[in-house]
């Protein structure tokens, strides 16, 4: 904990954040006794050189002088970076998830504050004294530029913004100087705030209307069971688990504006911003309607924008902000309600240093401020799941679809017969899908295809000796790109011609295996000439404008079918889907990973919850090889309980989580020998300090062994709680030497297998 020292209250505890990696103290000046505080982004002199740094400490315990201190420089933004929720969670992040400081700080506090950016200011200019008359006429003869200016902001009623008059006029800037000079002219800076929270992404929502349905008796049962545990005022999570299209976001936005009107802050978390433009979109027109300022938080923000995105929330002057994974960090002010929608999503784990979960530390957020924190979801994770069952979360459930929509029907196409007999043998699309598709484009309904995204990329392989193209550098197979005719590593961008004869065996057919979007979309165009088809992929949600002008046109209609990956699956709300196909259900179930159930029943419910939003009834066709796979059947019969109760059964008797945290150790060096040698040592190391606290799987190569040249090995720790060990573990490891070329990254409680 941090705490005030009055003795020494003119010194501060500092970590820079350029690697330093630990606390420095520094003496504060008397010019900035006055601003500094907790949390405060302060330059600091430091190794020759002028840095940044936060105070994590006024006083300090270490037992120094303060005249033997150097003297901080100054403060850099007027409100403290972080907060002092924020500095307590600093503190636990930092060592949960076994991170140096600097990167911890660099995740919570945004580049633009760190850089110190400023507020944009405007220059003013406006009468100052006026000149008597003989002033006029030696001004009007010796500089008449001067005197025309001058006549001109005398005769307006207000200042006037310097740098456009002045282009406008044709006049010097120094001209304009020498006026200020000699007091005719007063210039003055007034701060401009810049259309941040207008940014592009709402103007797909412009159809987001403030309408307030009345809520369905579930509905109204969440929402009471919310308030009541919002006024209770102490932390408290709760799971919404509501079937999709249950009107989860209605649930979450009474409670918002609940914490809203008693002067509450909140954070409401998506899994990617531009992914869900809808539910931003309806967040923000219904609190913006009760004049409500709402800052939306995601990673394409300029600068700027999220210069005054910050200051919004830091100065209290905003309560709500709407992001993704980072925004969990945002300086809310009075924190009271942290909702976190879609909680099972992966892409809340971080994939680099800071490996963070963003539902994680979410809830340890909520927890720090005496919060309530919902996390909700169709399709929960089992972590969260498991909570609820061990009466660690309340839920609140919502069975039925809103109007009494009717979940989708699912039928499943077994290709492996499809594949022998079927009308539409060897084709993606099966007979019962192309017949489902034709029909809904005669009747002007639309659909959706998915694919699974692990089957996203194709490759090249030779029909005759089996040889796949793999990237020479890391061991994957390189992705074929049709509109270039190249192959590409996705991992460390090699790019090569594609090869017209096998490398190996020099047989002229090379094939292409996997199932891209470009493929799908030609069979599919093939079967409906007329339709109009649209696939996104990867390119087109890059280019944010592309991506939404296509589910635009898709809203109103010019789209029949839309082919994309799952990716595209997240919270599209379209009211004419009637037929949502699933290409390639099982592509996520063959994986080495223990979460491939759960991740296939959650991919199944989702892509099918985009059927049948609208009034008329949805269907799903599910393509697969493995129609009896559980994951796939209790999908199928919407059997969330069946499924819970036997995916939890089977990580019981493995050990996974919930049941056990895992952390994930990953060793990488050029030289694979090396990498194993010190493995070896590291892993006698671990087991004789820990004993039977750790239980040890490994080492053995990475899903990937090798990118980039580095060949890559991993061990798994088992362990009842992360949080009793990640300490010593840390220690352990900083006292481990190792050769400088193996390095080595721990992943706590990892969701990334690969
Ligand atoms: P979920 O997130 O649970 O899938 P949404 O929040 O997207 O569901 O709601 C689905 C649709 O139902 C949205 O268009 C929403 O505006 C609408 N809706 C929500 N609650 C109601 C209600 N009580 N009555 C009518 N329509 C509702
Ligand atoms: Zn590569």
């Amino acid at each position: 904990m941090l705490q005030e020292n009055s003795s020494t209250a003119n010194l501060v505890e500092v970590i820079p954040l350029s690697g330093f990696n630990k606390a420095l103290a520094y003496a504060v000046p008397a010019t900035c006794t006055a601003t500094v505080e907790l949390g405060s982004l302060v330059r600091i002199p430091l190794r020759g050189r002028s840095e940044l740094g936060v105070v994590i400490q006024l006083g300090s315990g270490q037992d120094i002088a303060p005249e033997k201190l150097k003297m901080l420089y100054e403060v850099v933004q007027e409100y403290p970076v972080l907060t002092a929720d924020l500095l307590e969670l600093y503190q636990w992040a930092q060592k949960y998830y076994a991170t140096t400081p600097e990167a911890m700080l660099e995740a919570m506090i945004p580049t633009a504050i760190r850089r110190g950016m400023k507020p944009k200011t405007r220059l003013y200019v406006a009468m100052g004294q006026t000149p008597t008359q003989e002033q006029w006429s030696v001004l009007e003869k010796r500089a008449p530029k001067q005197a025309e200016l001058l006549r001109f902001v005398q005769q307006q009623i207000c200042a006037q913004a310097r740098a456009p008059l002045l282009k406008r006029m044709g006049i010097s800037a120094s001209a304009c100087e020498s006026l200020v000079k000699k007091n005719y002219l007063i210039e003055t800076q007034t701060e401009e705030a810049r259309e941040a929270y207008a940014d592009d992404l709402s103007q797909l929502e412009t159809i987001a209307s403030d309408t307030r349905p009345t809520l369905t008796s579930e509905q109204a049962l969440a929402v009471d069971n919310l308030h009541a545990a919002i006024s209770a005022d102490t932390f408290a999570v709760r799971l919404l688990h509501g079937v999709t299209g249950s009107g989860k976001t209605e649930v979450y936005l009474h409670a918002v504006e609940k914490v809203v009107a008693e002067k509450g802050g909140v954070i409401f978390l998506v899994p990617e911003v531009a992914l869900a433009p809808q539910t931003v979109g309806r967040v923000r027109a219904r609190l913006e309607a009760r004049g409500v300022r709402t800052v939306v938080w995601h990673s394409h923000l300029s600068d700027g924008e999220r210069y005054d995105a910050w200051k919004a929330l830091a100065s209290g002057e905003a309560h709500v902000v709407v992001g993704a994974r980072s925004a969990v960090f945002a300086p809310v002010q009075n924190l009271k309600l942290v909702i976190v929608d879609e909680e099972h999503e992966p892409s809340y784990k971080q994939d680099d240093n800071p490996r963070y979960h963003g539902r994680d530390v979410a809830v340890y957020r909520a927890h720090l401020n005496s919060a309530i924190c919902i996390v909700g979801s169709a399709t929960p994770s089992l972590e969260t799941l498991y909570n609820v069952e061990r009466g660690k979360y309340a839920v609140d459930r919502i069975l039925n679809r809103v109007d009494n929509r009717k979940l989708p029907r699912i039928h499943l196409v077994d290709m492996r017969r499809e594949g022998l007999s079927g009308r539409r043998k060897g084709s993606p699309i099966s007979s019962l899908l192309a017949d489902h598709l034709v029909d809904r484009y005669e009747k002007k309904e639309q659909s959706i295809l998915f694919l699974n995204r692990r089957g996203f990329s194709t490759s090249l392989l030779c029909p005759d000796c089996g040889f796949v193209a793999e990237c020479e550098h890391c061991s994957i197979p390189m992705t074929y790109h049709r509109t270039d005719k190249t192959i590409r590593c996705h991992l460390c961008g090699l790019e090569q011609k594609a090869p017209h004869s096998c490398p190996k065996c020099k047989a002229p057919e090379i094939r292409y295996r996997g199932q891209g979007t470009q493929k799908i979309e030609d069979v599919v165009q093939r079967i409906l000439p007329r339709a109009r088809i649209v696939r996104m992929d990867a390119d087109s949600m890059s280019k944010k404008n592309l991506y939404r002008k296509i589910l635009n046109d898709f809203r109103i209609g010019k789209i029949d079918i839309l082919v994309g990956t799952q990716m595209i699956a997240k919270g599209l709300d379209f009211p004419n889907v009637t037929l949502v196909g699933l290409v390639d259900a099982d592509r996520s179930l063959h994986v080495e990973d223990f979460r491939a159930a759960e991740r296939t029943f959650q991919l199944i419910v989702q892509v099918s919850g985009r059927a049948g939003r609208g009034d008329r009834a949805g269907e799903v066709v599910i393509q697969t090889s493995t129609p009896h796979a559980p994951p796939i059947q209790f999908a199928r019969k919407s059997d969330f309980d069946g499924f819970q109760l036997e995916e939890l059964e089977q990580r019981r008797e493995f050990n996974y989580p919930p049941f056990q945290h895992l952390i994930r150790h990953l060793f990488r060096g050029r030289n694979p020998e090396k990498v194993e040698f010190y493995m070896e040592q590291w892993t006698q190391q671990v087991s004789r300090h820990f004993g039977d606290r750790i239980v040890i799987r490994g080492p053995a190569p990475a899903p990937i062994a090798k990118i980039r040249d580095e060949y890559r090995y991993q061990l798994w720790y088992f362990v009842p709680s992360a949080q009793a060990v990640i300490d010593s573990l840390v220690a352990l490891r900083e006292d481990f030497k190792m050769d400088r070329t193996v390095v080595d990254q721990m992943d706590v409680d990892a969701m990334h297998m690969s």
